[in-house]
């Protein structure tokens, strides 16, 4: 469906909800009123020890959406594992109407691991969803959590942060031209949103496929938790629920908001050289075109590169690890207009951007926190 300007039709997404407060029913049942902490097995060791999945289900004392959360698809991601425990805390049933689902690690084996994949076969769980019964490992788990929990929601949240040795800008992915999901981006209220269908088997594609609006929301680096970003990812759901009915509330609007599409102009800028990465720019994300990024030089101090920016931009995603190869990513530009830079520079001018820096939220190679 398209408008007369021809822009996906996203407004017409209605989302039923019952009028009476209903029970979730899995495989057990939390019934309206009820908080329920619960380990859920999708799975088993090597040695038949139940492989189980901590969920809290909050089922609102009046009806209501359904929202899911969801953290450490990829085991070292853990930022969302964070915001998952205080969402537990934070809400109970009397609060809301609906139901709030939270899966607080979804890929157990990787956790323990503390590595991205299902560790042995390295299998990407988020690449294996909506799950098969009779598959592999990870489309196993990926089945047991979707029957279960996650395809029984209205939309989701689904947290992840960079990859190690990197990390990246607090932002969402979104298919923001499929029914309903733009209203979740912007109710979410991360500045930037990298839109696009999102990876086959990703959790984001499978649900937002399935009919139920699903974000991705980036945040840091692995293995850390990052205060800044844990509060900000805290505030979009407070927000989310708010625009759904959840929660009273008011829903937050993030200043600017940038829908970047899979035309706009994106770049993973890339190592050409062995070397030494020492990041140049900074301390802000924006950077403008030609400006240095970082510098790679041999050991010997003879020579150096300048990775400069090939157009004016945000820098989503950069790399910490300061050794890089030929073809390396180095960091990850994307486009702005100039009105959203100079947005983005009176913020930096009312110190929106500081706070990134100075507690925890850091970014920038070099800006290492707890
Ligand atoms: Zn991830």
């Amino acid at each position: 469906m398209t408008t007369d300007d021809g822009a996906p039709e996203t407004g017409a997404f209605e989302i039923e909800t019952p009028d009476e407060p209903r029970p979730f029913r899995y495989d057990g049942e939390v019934r309206p009123g009820e908080k329920r902490h619960v380990r859920y097995e999708v799975s088993e060791t090597y040695l038949g020890d139940p492989v189980e999945v901590p969920v809290t289900v909050i089922n609102g004392t009046e009806p209501g959406p359904r929202v899911f959360c969801t953290a450490a698809i990829h085991g070292d991601e853990l930022n969302g594992v964070k915001v998952c425990q205080e969402l537990a805390r934070r809400y109970d049933p009397s609060d809301i109407a609906g139901t709030l689902v939270i899966l607080h690690v979804a890929n157990v084996p990787a956790y323990h691991a503390q590595q991205r994949y299902v560790p042995i076969y390295d299998l990407d769980l988020n690449r294996s969803f909506p799950g098969k019964a009779g598959a592999n490992t990870a489309e196993r788990t990926a089945a047991e959590l979707w029957d279960a929990f996650l395809s029984k929601c209205d939309v989701g949240l689904d947290f992840h942060t960079s990859t190690r040795n990197r990390t990246t800008m607090y932002h969402t992915r979104a298919d923001v031209t499929a029914p309903g999901v733009e209203r979740l981006t912007r109710a979410f209220g991360a500045n930037v949103v990298l839109a696009g269908g999102g990876d086959e088997g990703s959790l984001r594609a499978a649900a937002t496929r399935a009919g139920i609006p699903t974000v991705t929301v980036e945040m840091g680096k692995a293995h850390r938790f990052q205060p800044v970003l844990i509060e900000k990812a805290l505030d979009g759901v407070a927000s989310v629920l708010a625009e759904y009915g959840l929660v009273e509330g008011a829903v937050s609007w993030p200043g600017w908001y940038r829908v970047v599409s899979p035309e706009d102009q994106k770049k993973w800028l890339r190592a050409d050289e062995g070397g030494l990465v020492e990041m140049q720019w900074g301390p802000y994300p924006l950077v403008r075109e030609g400006e240095t990024i970082c510098t790679v030089t041999d050991h010997f101090s003879r020579e150096e590169h300048v990775v400069a920016a090939p157009f004016t931009g945000l820098l989503v995603g950069v790399l910490e690890n300061p050794v890089a190869l030929p073809g390396h990513p180095l960091g990850h530009l994307v486009s702005v207009d100039e009105a959203t830079a100079r947005e983005i520079e009176a913020e930096i001018r009312s110190g929106e951007f500081d706070g990134y820096r100075a507690n925890g939220g850091a970014w920038r190679a070099g800006d290492e926190q707890n």
